[in-house]
């Protein structure tokens, strides 16, 4: 090893009982899967190129040098500035040429607020991951999947929020006309609750989820198939509101079902080929050691996230834009 690079090491508490030489600032040093702690060890296809034991100083500048986790970090640092620029470019430009109202703004913006919350959160947990404590880093995953429940929100609040529009009625029985085009009749005055119910019942899953986080096992590698089935589960829920939403529509002859059923279709299949990856840890699982760097599945789930989002933000603003130009006619024919 250089003689100059050996004078900027210093050492590091390794746990409670010894220590590690860490490199700094020229280098940090990468660990193979088995000298990794055993809090890090998630993926023993991945056998190199780790970083740990690291002060939280050090985890950020990692963020400039290349280790199995660079493109995690990346990926999703750039998701995060695709949907910040998205947020500026909509904001300025495509709302205020649809006539967006007020509420479109709003709704706009918590959906593109959980997107941006979720890349940041999964970015903090792949930076710190490497922290030398295994509760910082414990914490981080928390955040981490917190931030996925937030990002998942994201995509029900503009889903059920558009698929119920011309369906909500005030409890007085008037129709709550969306917009100034509206003539929904008023065929049935609890259809305006389905929304809120919808709403409530993710709210209450997603919160439900973070404080299940405060069991002591939940974030151990013995309960990732149950994260990973609760996680599935409150996507999944999403088929109850879509197939309500196909009825009151008036079923699969309907227009707006034509149209906007197979953009929930390709949701869904992204979020199911990047579950799968992500589960089934293809394709290193049949290239040990070869995809450390470079495409591993983890890289290949938060590409897909990055693009099931951004799906799903173009849909929410496709049927912004279809509610402003078509009146709610063939609505709530089974109500
Ligand atoms: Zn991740």
């Amino acid at each position: 090893m250089p003689q100059k690079i050996l004078k900027s090491a210093h050492y590091i508490e390794l746990g409670s009982y010894q220590y590690w030489p860490v490199l700094v600032p020229r280098g940090i040093r990468l660990y193979t899967y088995e000298q990794i702690p055993l809090f890090l060890r998630e993926n023993p296809y991945i056998t190199d190129g780790y970083r740990a034991y690291l002060p939280a100083r050090l985890c950020i500048k990692s963020l400039f040098i290349l280790s199995n986790e660079t493109v995690n970090i990346w990926s999703h640092l750039l998701g995060f500035l695709l949907f910040f620029s998205l947020g500026v470019y909509d904001m300025t430009t495509v709302l205020p040429t649809i006539g967006a109202s007020r509420e479109d703004y709003v709704i706009y913006s918590i959906g593109l607020f959980c997107f941006q919350v979720s890349m940041l959160c999964s970015v903090g947990y792949h930076l710190f991951c490497c922290h030398r404590s295994e509760k910082t880093s414990r914490c981080w995953m928390a955040l981490d999947y917190t931030g996925l429940s937030i990002g998942i929100l994201g995509c029900y609040v503009p889903g059920v929020f558009y698929a119920f529009y011309c369906n909500s009625l005030k409890p007085d029985g008037r129709v709550h006309r969306p917009f100034r085009h509206s003539c929904s009749p008023p065929y049935d005055i609890h259809t305006w609750y389905w929304r809120q119910v919808y709403l409530i019942t993710v709210l209450a899953m997603i919160l439900a989820v973070f404080f299940a986080q405060i069991h002591p096992h939940y974030l151990t590698q013995q309960w990732h198939r149950l994260r990973s089935v609760i996680l599935c589960s409150v996507a999944g829920y999403g088929v109850i509101p879509t197939i309500h939403w196909i009825w009151l529509s008036g079923g699969f002859g309907a227009v707006i079902i034509q149209t906007f059923v197979p953009r929930v279709l390709v949701m869904y299949l992204i979020a199911a080929v990047a579950f799968l990856f992500y589960i089934f840890k293809v394709p290193e699982r049949y290239f040990p050691g070869q995809l450390n760097y470079l495409g591993s599945s983890h890289q290949l789930w938060h590409i897909l996230v990055v693009l099931m989002f951004y799906w799903w933000h173009q849909s929410a603003l496709y049927i912004m834009h279809y509610r402003h130009s078509q009146p709610c006619l063939d609505y709530s024919l089974h109500a």
